[in-house]
């Protein structure tokens, strides 16, 4: 009978544990399902929002979208990095490094030297000027507006393109204008072949020779089958011409980092300016506008002097008040903080 009763606690032991195990399994099931369950709605909810955005982003023909500020545009900066937000063009005279000029650009500087120099020619009444820009400015069609508008580029040359980088440069090509050809580091000649071609922006024309298919160093020059190919810009001449100025006068060039770098070293080291607290397009510009008024009028007082600065303010408000009938038009005027500028110093920029 012992023996009996304690094979059935046995059993019952093992049966209770059994069932526990089961009701245990089970919570966990039903948790490992709840948890499995919020993640695919979480995971739904986003593809909804992220196929929303796709669509919007198709039908708005752009290539990019920002979800903070809709007229943000993703841009590069240092080290290959992005960043979100807005590229500021600025412009600066030569001799007092007071900003002349500035507005929001496009997501690269490759177009922006032509507008901000006319837009700089027509504030100043300028006839002829000189621009200092690095080379991210430097585009031909941008030099060929400059140069209609009487404005000397001094920005700085782009590496020549090779086809590759273990492939003879470029550079080592010598171009006669005179028979229209290239000569090549072998002495032979590259001939302009077919009509010019579309790319983006420009036309460029491609020059060959048929001496490639015998040539002894053809390996080092190109990997192409038909042999070297050298494609001329249409505005090559033009780009030339900034180049060999750029070269010939390495002192001017280096004055562009002291003309317009440490405006924004200012900005961002002493006064803190990292970013923008207002978004959208008008609303940034008016917060950089304002943030290059303060930098002028602390210039000009420093250029001036606070007496001679309050006496000039003292002869601004009087000329805003002379003519009751033009106030308006004249403090909207004004509010442009490079025509502030120019009111209160009476400069004259003939160089920037
Ligand atoms: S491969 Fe053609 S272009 Fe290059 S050096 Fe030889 S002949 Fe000249």
């Amino acid at each position: 009978m012992a023996v009996v009763k304690l094979q059935g606690n046995i059993f019952l032991r093992v049966l209770g544990a059994g069932i526990l195990w089961a009701q245990q399994l089970e919570e966990a099931d039903a948790a490992e399902k709840e948890q499995l369950r919020v993640k695919i709605t979480t995971h739904q909810e986003r593809r909804q929002k992220y196929e929303a955005l796709d669509k919007k982003l198709a039908e708005s023909g752009d290539t990019q979208i920002s979800v903070t500020d809709p007229e943000a545009k993703a841009l590069r900066v240092n080290n290959n990095g992005t960043d979100v937000g807005y590229c500021i063009q600025a412009a600066t005279d030569q001799k007092h490094k007071l900003f002349v000029h500035a507005e929001i650009g496009a997501t690269t500087d490759k177009r922006e030297l032509a507008p901000i120099a006319l837009e700089v020619k027509h504030l100043l009444d300028l006839k002829h000027f000189n621009t200092l820009s690095d080379a991210g400015y430097s585009t031909g069609d941008q030099f060929q507006i400059c140069k209609t508008a009487g404005v000397i580029t001094y920005s700085a040359p782009m590496p020549s393109t090779s086809p590759s980088h273990d492939c003879i440069p470029t550079a080592e090509f010598t171009y006669h204008k005179e028979g229209d050809y290239y000569i090549c580091p072998m002495g032979e000649q590259l001939h302009n072949v077919g009509n010019p071609v579309k790319r983006g922006n420009y036309f460029g024309t491609i020059y060959r020779t048929n001496a490639c298919k015998t040539c002894s160093i053809r390996q080092d020059c190109t990997k192409n089958k038909l042999g070297r190919i050298i494609e001329r810009s249409e505005y090559q001449d033009i780009i030339d011409e900034n180049r060999e100025r750029v070269l010939a006068n390495p002192e001017y060039y280096k004055l562009r980092q002291q003309i317009i770098e440490h405006q924004f070293g200012v900005f961002k080291r002493q006064w803190g300016f990292t970013f923008t607290l207002l978004k959208r397009k008008k609303n940034v510009m008016s917060e950089v506008h304002l943030l290059m008024m303060a930098y002028n009028l602390t210039r000009m007082i420093s250029i001036i002097g606070i007496n001679e600065f309050k006496r000039r303010l003292g002869g601004l408000a009087a000329y805003l008040l002379a003519s009751m009938a033009t106030l308006k038009t004249n403090i909207e005027a004004l509010c442009r903080f490079e025509i502030l500028t120019m009111k209160i110093l009476k400069l004259n920029f003939a160089t920037i």
